[in-house]
């Protein structure tokens, strides 16, 4: 489970997270929802420790991120450290990330062999067989600039899930998407859902919000403003920030 306990981020006099408590038991699909600038991005970033938090702690399967507790001080990993617990956590970012220069097979199977020492017949079994998973099966030898958009997004998901990580975590995956690409991507998330792959999807579609989220979270001004099954916070809000923007969006 991925434990997020009072988490603060300041990025000079600007305090972007202001306190974040938020939990997500393993197996679950929570949703973040919120307004731009809220922190959503900030709060992802905190979990791989792409951006150090100034206070609290994020922990996943009862292990601290970026950090070790001495006593009840906390020391900073090295970097090393960090990228090897960074290798179990993935990152769909919007605008895919893919290595250009690389295959969709030589993408999916460049980290397990570097990252997780795994021998690349092994890992390429791996990768056709995730290929195959987000149905491109056919697309191995093409390269990222040959693919749709929501091809090389769902080659961006098959390479996460190449990392076999304790939670994948997602931001905005489909807002780069031409309207009509959307739903192949979501597809594949809600596939990962029902197979039980705990993940955290900051997304503006709240119709895949209400039918695959276990939580919904809303978030305003750095904080959780309020969480609960989607039916409750989608359709009965109890704070007027978020009934304010559901307004907008729905
Ligand atoms: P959006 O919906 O637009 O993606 P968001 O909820 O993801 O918004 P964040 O990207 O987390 O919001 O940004 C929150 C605030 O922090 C914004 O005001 C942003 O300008 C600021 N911010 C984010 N990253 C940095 C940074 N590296 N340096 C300075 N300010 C930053
Ligand atoms: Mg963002």
């Amino acid at each position: 489970m991925v434990d997020i306990r009072g988490v603060h981020k300041s990025f000079g006099p600007l305090e972007v997270l202001r306190g974040v408590d938020l939990q997500v038991r393993a197996g679950e699909v929570t949703v973040i929802l919120g307004p731009s600038g809220s922190g959503k991005s900030t709060l992802l970033r905190t979990i791989n420790h792409l951006e150090k938090v100034n206070r609290g702690w994020i922990s996943i399967d009862g292990e601290l991120i970026g950090y070790r507790r001495s006593g009840d001080k906390l020391y900073e990993l090295r970097e090393k450290e960090v990228l090897k617990q960074r290798t179990h956590i993935g990152f769909v970012f919007q605008n895919f990330n893919l290595f250009p220069h690389l295959t969709v097979l030589e993408n999916l199977v460049e980290a397990p062999v570097s990252a997780l020492r795994r021998p690349r017949r092994e890992a390429e079994r791996t990768a056709r067989r995730l290929l195959e998973r987000v149905g491109l099966a056919d697309k191995s030898d093409a390269y990222p600039r040959q693919l749709s958009g929501g091809q090389q997004q769902r080659v961006a998901i098959a390479r996460a899930l190449a990392l076999e990580p304790k939670v994948l975590l997602f931001d905005e995956p489909t807002s780069a998407l031409d309207p009509e690409l959307v739903g192949e991507v979501l597809d594949v998330i809600k596939d990962l859902a029902r197979t039980g792959t705990t993940m955290i999807v900051v997304t503006h579609e709240i119709g895949f919000a209400r039918e695959v989220a276990d939580t919904v979270v809303f978030m305003d001004g750095g904080v959780v403003v309020e969480q609960g099954p989607p039916a409750a916070v989608l359709d009965h809000p109890r704070h007027e920030r978020t009934r304010a923007f559901l307004s907008k969006v729905l």
